[in-house]
């Protein structure tokens, strides 16, 4: 329903930080509201095992999902299904975040954890065949890929894991990296090298996807040494190539990196005063589950913090002149 509500802290996106966030910031008695467009859970939701979660040996990321979600709303935090198009910081400090539907959710702080959207490889027949062929997303589209054989493209923790994922299907893997070396952790890789259904093809740079009406069938490469040109036959690729942060819709200059990922300080608060940034769209090292949800305690904690401290200066943490609207 559109219109202005007002909270003390609203959360933007629903994966694993978003979830923690919402957690923290109803145990810390804030009006907590989280704006998610899908079912909450995020990366989370594409990711059938997760193993290295403490207390959770192994554990499936739909059921993690499910019981963060519980957890948050145990604690009070409202979880909304909307989708946030933009947020603005008024001059009076009260965040504007404004949804498809047309509401507005207005409070002093936001903690955006948003994720990102998977980047693509860019190459001719790539949005041809998206959805005949070429998927970013191994546990939505495994499945349609029974005994066939296909290829995975990329070197980092997410294409070797769902290199490995795709064997239960697939009769052939090809995980195609553009180097010698792979990013991804050395279990990933143990795991990987392990499997008799992947073959790891070296040096090589996806040029263009060939099919016909029923779907994929060639992918053409191009040796990243020798620039010597050959093909794969494989009717599915995966692409698992990194994402880019979803830090769009902030409507303000923020500080950020090259490729967008937002900087942040030690309390996760980025360069406009009371957005905080946690998970995957924040610069850093490395993004788990346990350093997403690691962000989001301290950015929910640090929102506790930075309300008090405007309560004491004067400004309140009521939504100014709409402030009951
Ligand atoms: P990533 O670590 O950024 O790796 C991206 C991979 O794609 C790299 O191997 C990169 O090659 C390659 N690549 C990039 N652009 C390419 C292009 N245009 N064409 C071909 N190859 C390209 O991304 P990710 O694997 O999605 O992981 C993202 C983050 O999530 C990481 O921090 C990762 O640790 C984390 N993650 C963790 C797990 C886990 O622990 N189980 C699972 C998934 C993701 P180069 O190596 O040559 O740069």
């Amino acid at each position: 329903m559109a219109g202005r509500e007002q909270y003390e802290v609203v959360i933007v996106g629903g994966g694993p930080a978003g979830l923690c966030a919402a957690l923290y910031g109803g145990r810390g008695m804030l009006r907590t509201v989280l704006l998610e467009r899908g079912v909450p859970g995020g990366e989370l939701l594409n990711t059938e095992w997760i193993e290295d979660y403490p207390g959770f040996p192994k554990v499936k990321g739909r059921e993690l999902a499910d019981l963060m979600t519980q957890h948050a709303l145990q604690f009070g935090a409202e979880i909304r299904q909307e989708n946030a198009e933009s947020i603005v910081r008024r001059p009076d400090g009260i965040f504007e975040v404004t949804t498809s539907l047309g509401t507005i959710f207005e409070a002093p702080a936001v903690i955006i954890t948003a994720g990102g959207t998977p980047l693509k490889l860019e190459v001719p027949g790539e949005l041809e065949y998206a959805g005949r062929g070429v998927s970013y997303c191994a546990v939505c589209d495994g499945a349609f890929f029974k005994g066939e054989t296909i290829a995975v493209v990329g070197g980092g923790d997410a294409a070797v894991e769902e290199a490995d994922y795709l064997t239960r299907y697939a009769e052939k893997v090809y995980l195609i990296h553009r180097r010698g070396e792979l990013r991804a952790s050395r279990i990933l890789q143990e795991r990987l090298f392990q499997n008799p259904k992947i073959e790891v093809v070296w040096n090589k740079r996806v040029l263009e996807l060939f099919g016909d009406p029923s779907g994929l069938k060639t992918i053409a490469l191009e040796d990243t040494e020798t620039g010597q040109l050959s093909e794969l036959k494989a009717t599915g690729c995966f692409v698992f190539i990194g994402f880019r942060p979803n830090s769009g819709i902030v409507q303000q200059h923020f500080a950020h990196d090259a490729s967008g990922y937002m900087i942040t300080d030690d309390r996760m608060m980025t360069s406009i005063p009371g957005l905080f940034a946690a998970g995957d769209l924040r610069v850093q090292l490395t993004r788990q589950v346990t350093t997403a949800v690691g962000d989001a305690t301290t950015a929910a904690i640090a929102v506790e913090k930075y309300l008090t401290e405007r309560r004491q200066s004067g400004a309140g943490v009521g939504s100014g002149a709409h402030a009951g609207v």
